[in-house]
């Protein structure tokens, strides 16, 4: 059989992938050498897609309250309901929660549909947990959500700073380039971590910071840097006012001993050369914006950004979180870095769109968006392939408002999610395999994903479905693609306009692609023009911003929530290194599953000793919001008061190790972030 290249469907890594199919339903799966993010690796999850893909548990037809449909009927019976829906309470009453997993052709229907037709931004996507306050820092610091650098820049860099990332685990693939490089050439690592991850394994440093104080720790350094008169004021809105903050922090609430600053100030500052790569411990907090603006402030005021091995980098959870941002996914932009705030960007895309109902504001963001459900004032809801009855903060709370909602859609992959027993319309979407497009990964190339394998039953393409639906709400003219090359071809024209009015994402060149061409698009960095700089942002001093300068934000430390008498102990979630999401499709591996097998809760020694929990044993972890029963694996990796708890798994009936129950509603209030990071809990034997 013939080999396809195409790309993961996991992390933001967006490495490509050989697939060979073997004529049954199955595939061999390998690493292309000729794909520039991996060059021939892969991770576990990767290697083991030939044993995850398949028609195991499938939805093969619509559903319509849980009878088969055909596809006209549910349709028709959509377009139906979302136009009386909207003819009834208006545009705003009617939403999309949409995934970074969806290719940027379903992004950009789904988005084309709901603020240029509809008439309404209520469409958020669950990237909307993973990266949005990357993307709101990135905004404040440099008038755009850009990142600077490549993944080259871990390797070119003398000195590597992860800051809540376990790139060991989650970013695998970029993880071993780092490791080469540092066997290579002697980079230095620093893992800034309340945990003692896998990736500590490699670090010259492990601060193992009080949960929370990585603004702190920021603030800190930049007041370093100032002292040792590294800064360049001239160059930078906002200086004074950001080292003033800075300077006013206390050392104390890092929880670090003043030899492990002043360790962590010279590495840094001893290197010309530092990459700061955050994710999720950054991003996933009730202050992650002004985390996120510590990291970058830095950076700025040392010049250590978009030149060869230096800069700031958010890695991305999910493989098409990028592509989300930049094809206008979340509520709060318009597509192609477009500002929904900006008259003359509306009006732009209005007139591309050919638009009859143009969104004049920014919609709901994800936790809201389901609070607007709750309270009826979301009356339709289309969720399309994610999970957000599992995967949300206060996720007993989201299942019971979708459950509560008028009209429901969900597109998935899977007949049984805990996302899909509320749906009274089911619909078959084609998976990782068995559809076609392109996807932006964390250094901002995009790649093409492409069919390998027969889709089950009648599953469709998520972006012919969404087109479908536009057409029977009566703008046939508007989403009349056949093909994805056309839907691509017509964003890249977009991004020409959006070019035009200063937007640095800029895909024109594709604007005529044909679908041989598409068939045959080789991965690529966006802009294509930028290469003068070796494909990064920044190095020549000139941002996005209306001045031209990088602005400083002036940030003032805050802690998370704080634990109480009834629920003493701060829990910390997140991924293991081999399942995916809610495992849909790595659960379907035994091998996956080896690694471990079942939801765990990681507790230090003594607070193991004082709650009487044996190792092994099943602890249930409660709050107001919820319950979970997890194994306990008794570990110093963590701190004392600090458990963790890996966020993968789901159930539809108590006791679940379904931990984003019980994290609480709080959201970063620039970003709209869930701090899903931080819920306070107790803990008791079960
Ligand atoms: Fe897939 Fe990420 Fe692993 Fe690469 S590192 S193979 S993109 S999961």
């Amino acid at each position: 059989m013939q080999t396809i290249r195409t790309t993961c469907p996991y992390c933001g890594v967006g490495c490509g992938v050989l697939a060979t199919p073997d004529g049954g339903g199955g595939l061999a799966v390998a690493g292309d050498p000729a794909h520039p993010a991996n060059r021939g690796r892969l991770c576990v999850k990767g290697a083991a897609l030939g044993e995850t893909a398949g028609h195991r548990g499938r939805l093969r037809a619509p559903r319509i309250h849980g009878r088969e449909a055909g596809w006209d009927e549910a349709l028709d019976l959509i377009a139906r309901r979302f136009c009386e829906t909207i003819a009834a309470h208006g545009p705003d009453s009617v939403a999309f929660y949409v995934s970074g997993q969806l290719l940027t052709e379903d992004y950009y229907v789904a988005n084309k549909l709901m603020k240029g037709y509809i008439g309404s931004a209520n469409i958020d996507t669950n990237s909307r947990l993973c990266m949005a306050s990357a993307v709101a820092g990135h905004r404040r610091a440099f008038g755009s959500d850009t990142v600077p650098g490549l993944y080259e820049d871990l390797e070119l860099a003398d000195t590597v700073v992860l800051v809540g990332s376990n790139l060991a685990w989650c970013h695998p693939v970029l993880y071993q380039r780092l490791v080469a490089a540092r066997e290579a050439r002697g980079t230095r690592v620093i893992v800034i971590d309340p945990r003692r991850t896998a990736t500590c394994d490699v670090a010259d440093l492990h601060l193992q910071i009080a949960p929370g104080s990585d603004a702190a720790l920021f603030n800190l350094l930049l007041a370093e840097i100032s002292r040792r008169s590294e800064v360049c004021p001239d160059d930078l809105e906002n200086i004074q006012e950001a080292l003033a903050a800075a300077r006013a922090t206390s050392p104390a609430v890092t929880g670090l001993a003043h030899s492990q600053l002043r360790q962590f100030f010279d590495l840094w500052m001893h290197s010309d050369k530092v990459v700061t790569v955050w994710s999720q411990g950054v991003n996933q907090s009730d202050s992650g914006t002004d985390k996120v603006n510590a990291i970058l402030n830095c950076h700025l005021a040392s010049g250590r950004i978009g030149r060869p091995g230096m800069g700031p980098f958010s890695v991305t959870g999910q493989p098409n979180a990028m592509g989300g941002r930049e094809v206008g996914g979340l509520a709060n932009m318009l597509a192609c870095h477009l500002e929904i705030g900006n008259p003359d960007h509306r009006e732009a895309v209005r007139t591309f769109w050919n638009a009859p109902r143009m969104a004049q504001r920014s919609g709901l963001k994800a936790v809201d968006m389901f609070r607007a459900v709750e309270e009826g004032r979301i009356k339709a809801l289309w969720v399309i392939c994610t999970n957000p009855a599992v995967t949300l903060s206060e996720a007993d709370r989201v299942a019971r408002a979708i459950a509560g909602c008028d009209f429901v859609v969900v597109s998935d992959i899977m007949a049984q999610t805990d996302t899909m027993r509320f749906a009274h319309v089911a619909l078959p979407a084609t998976g990782w395999g068995e559809k076609d497009g392109t996807v932006t990964n964390s250094e901002r190339r995009i790649s093409r994903q492409r069919r390998v394998l027969t889709p089950p039953g009648q599953a469709r393409d998520d972006w012919r479905i969404l087109a479908e639906v536009g057409r029977r709400m009566g703008w046939g003219a508007s989403f009349g693609w056949q093909h994805p090359a056309q839907v691509f071809a017509e964003y890249a024209a977009l991004s020409g306009v959006a070019a035009g009015l200063g937007s640095d994402f800029d895909i024109s060149a594709h604007a005529e692609i044909s679908v041989a061409q598409y068939d045959a698009l080789e991965p690529f960095l966006w802009p294509q023009s930028a290469t003068k700089q070796g494909g990064r942002f920044f190095g020549d001093g000139r941002f996005h911003t209306p001045s031209g300068r990088g602005r400083m934000v002036a940030v003032t430390p805050r802690p998370p929530q704080p634990v109480s008498e009834a629920y003493p102990f701060r829990l910390n979630t997140g991924r293991v290194r081999d399942h995916w999401h809610t495992m849909t499709r790595t659960g379907l591996s035994p091998r996956l599953s080896r690694h471990l097998a079942e939801p765990y809760l990681e507790l230090h020694p003594t607070d193991a000793a004082q709650l009487g929990l044996q190792p092994a044993a099943l602890a249930e972890v409660t709050n107001a919001h919820g319950s979970a029963v997890l194994r306990v694996l008794v570990s110093d990796r963590v701190a004392p008061g600090h458990p963790f708890a890996p966020m993968h798994w789901t159930g539809e009936t108590a006791p679940t190790g379904r931990v984003d129950a019980l994290v609480p509603g709080a959201t970063d209030p620039v970003s709209g972030q869930p701090a899903l990071k931080s819920a306070a809990v107790a803990i008791r034997p079960f």
